[in-house]
C-alpha cells in the first residue's frame, strides 16, 4: 500500500528510482482510488485504456536511466486538452465521442518526460461556469460534501486531486477555473502568466485570457508540473519565452491588501479566515500594506462582455460539419441550426447570444470597446499597486463550496463567483490559490483558499510565498 495522501512528486520519484515500487504499481493505486469514488462523485469522464502501457513506458525509462522527476507521475487532464487518439469533449454534447487528432503542446511535454496521462476530468461545458453544473455529463460532487459543487470549471481536475485520483492535474483558467475549484476542494490551483504555457491544443474559450494551469496537493508539485509544461511554442504566437521570467525572490515580502474589493458580498467566515491569514503572514515577517485597486470592482461586468465576445467567435467552428456531432437537416443552414441547437447547453448559448450582441454593429462601441477600455484601467491599477508591493492577497472565493442547484437559476450569482479570480485573467497576471483553513457547515468541514497575485513573470514569488504559507499554516 502506497500512502497516496502524503505522496509528493519528489517522494514518488525517489521511490520509483530506488525500485521501492514501479510506475505500474503506483498508477495501479491511483486507479483503485478512482474506482472507489468515481461512481459516486463523477470526477473522471474517462480513465484512459492505455494507462498501463504508458506506465510500462515510464518503467523502461527508470530501467535505462532516462527517468526524470515527472516520469511515471499520474496526471489527470481537463476534458478540453487534446491527447491524440483520445476522446476530448470539453464537457459538451456537441463533441461527444470526438477524438483528438493531435497532441496539445502540454501533452507533448508530458509525454517527453514519461508522465502518465491517467484520464480526462469533468468540467463545465467549454469551461464556462463555476460549479461543473454546466457539464453535459452531469455535475461532479465535492469530495468534502457530496451535496455541494466542487467549483468550476476545472472541478473534475481539483476533485481528482482531492480523492487521490491523480498526483497532479491540468486545468484551464480563463476567469478563475483552476483557483476557485481548488479552494472549494482544498487543493492548490495555479494560473500562470498569460502565454507562459502554450494554448496550442487547448480548446479555446476566451483566447485573450485562456491559460493552462496546474493543480496539486501542494505548491511544490504544482511548480514541478508548471515547469514541465511551460515554454515557447512556434504554433502559438501568444506563448512567451522563459527569458521573460524572473527567478529572483525577495527576502522581505511586501503584501498588498485591496480592502476596497473586500467590501461587497463576501461571507463573514471568509473575511475572518482572510484576516487570520494576514496576521499569520505578518507574524512570519511579511510587511502588510493597504492598497487601492479602484477599477477592479468593474472586472466582473467587463469580463462578462469580453469573454462572451471571444466565446461567440470561438464557438462558431462547431457547426455540425467540421467537428463532432452532426444532425441531419433539410439544407446546410438547417444542419447548423439543429447541430448547434442540440449540441450546446444553455450557458454556452447564453454566452453566444451576449457575445454576438456586444460585437454587433451599433453596440460594439457601447459594450465591447468600453469593456476593453476598462480592462486597460484594471491593468493600470495593478501596475501602480506593484510599484508599492511584491504580491497582492485576496480570498480566492466569496464563500465555501455552495450546494448543488443553489445558484443554477441565477447566472449573475454564478458570475459574481469570479470577483477575486477574474482580475488576474483580465490582466494576464499569475496567481495561486492555497488552502487556508476550513469552516464547518452541515457537520462537514469545507475547505477555504486564499489567493496571491504576482506581477507578470514573477511566478517564483508565488511558489516561494505559497510554500512558506503552507508551513506557517501547519505550525
Ligand atoms: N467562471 C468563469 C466563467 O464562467 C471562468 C471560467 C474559466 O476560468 N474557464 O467564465
Amino acid at each position: 500500500m502506497i500512502d497516496l495522501k502524503s505522496l509528493t512528486i519528489e517522494k514518488a520519484h525517489e521511490a520509483m528510482n530506488s525500485k521501492e515500487y514501479t510506475a505500474r504499481e503506483l498508477v495501479g493505486e491511483y486507479l483503485k482510488a478512482i474506482e472507489e469514488r468515481n461512481r459516486e462523485l463523477n470526477v473522471f469522464l474517462e480513465v484512459f485504456d492505455d494507462v498501463l502501457i504508458q506506465a510500462d513506458r515510464a518503467d523502461k525509462k527508470f530501467q535505462d536511466g532516462t527517468a526524470t522527476l515527472m516520469t511515471g507521475i499520474p496526471v489527470a487532464i481537463k476534458d478540453n486538452i487534446l491527447f491524440s487518439g483520445h476522446t476530448v469533449s470539453a464537457g459538451s454534447k456537441i463533441l461527444e465521442n470526438y477524438k483528438a487528432t493531435y497532441d496539445a503542446f502540454v501533452i507533448k511535454k508530458l509525454k517527453d518526460v514519461g508522465a502518465i496521462i491517467i484520464g480526462r476530468t469533468n468540467m463545465d461545458e467549454f469551461a464556462m461556469g463555476v460549479s461543473t453544473e454546466n457539464s453535459a455529463y452531469g455535475v461532479t460532487k465535492n469530495p468534502h460534501d457530496i451535496n455541494r459543487v466542487p467549483g468550476g470549471s476545472s472541478g473534475g481536475s481539483t476533485a481528482a486531486i482531492a480523492i487521490n485520483g491523480a498526483l497532479v492535474a491540468l486545468g484551464s483558467d480563463t476567469g478563475g477555473s483552476c483557483r476557485q475549484p481548488a479552494a472549494f476542494c482544498g487543493v492548490v490551483g495555479f494560473k500562470p502568466t498569460y502565454g507562459s504555457v502554450s494554448r496550442h491544443g487547448l480548446i479555446s474559450m476566451g483566447s485573450s485570457l485562456d491559460v493552462i494551469g496546474s493543480i496539486g496537493k501542494n505548491v511544490a508539485d504544482v511548480e514541478i508540473l508548471f515547469n514541465t509544461i511551460r515554454g515557447l511554442n512556434d504554433m502559438d504566437s501568444t506563448s512567451i519565452s522563459e527569458n521573460f521570467f524572473e527567478k529572483r525572490v525577495n527576502k522581505k515580502i511586501i503584501i498588498g491588501i485591496p480592502r476596497d474589493i473586500l467590501q461587497t458580498g463576501v461571507d463573514e467566515r471568509i473575511l475572518t479566515n482572510f484576516n487570520e491569514t494576514i496576521k499569520k503572514l505578518e507574524k512570519f515577517g511579511c510587511e502588510i500594506k493597504d492598497i487601492e485597486l479602484p477599477y477592479v470592482k468593474y472586472t466582473v461586468p467587463s469580463y462578462y462582455i469580453v469573454t462572451p465576445a471571444e466565446v461567440s467567435a470561438n464557438m462558431s467552428r462547431y457547426d455540425g460539419i467540421k467537428y463532432g456531432q452532426s444532425l441531419e437537416g433539410e439544407n446546410l443552414r438547417d444542419v447548423y441550426m439543429k447541430s448547434r441547437g442540440v449540441g450546446f447547453g444553455v450557458e454556452v448559448r447564453r454566452r453566444i447570444l451576449i457575445g454576438t450582441y456586444v460585437l454587433s454593429h451599433g453596440y460594439y462601441d457601447a459594450y465591447y470597446n468600453k469593456a476593453t477600455l476598462i480592462r486597460d484601467l484594471i491593468k493600470n491599477d495593478f501596475k501602480k499597486a506593484f510599484e508599492k508591493v511584491d504580491l497582492i492577497l485576496t480570498p480566492t472565493t466569496t464563500g465555501p463550496a455552495f450546494k448543488i442547484g443553489e445558484k443554477v437559476s441565477d447566472p449573475v450569482k454564478m458570475y459574481l463567483e469570479d470577483i477575486f479570480t477574474a482580475p488576474a485573467n483580465m490582466t494576464g497576471l499569475p496567481a495561486i490559490s492555497v488552502p487556508s483553513g476550513f469552516v464547518e457547515e452541515d457537520g462537514k468541514q469545507l475547505p477555504l483558499g486564499i489567493q496571491f497575485i504576482a506581477p507578470h513573470g514573477r511566478e517564483e514569488l508565488l511558489f516561494d510565498i505559497g510554500k512558506k504559507f503552507e508551513k506557517i499554516r501547519a505550525n
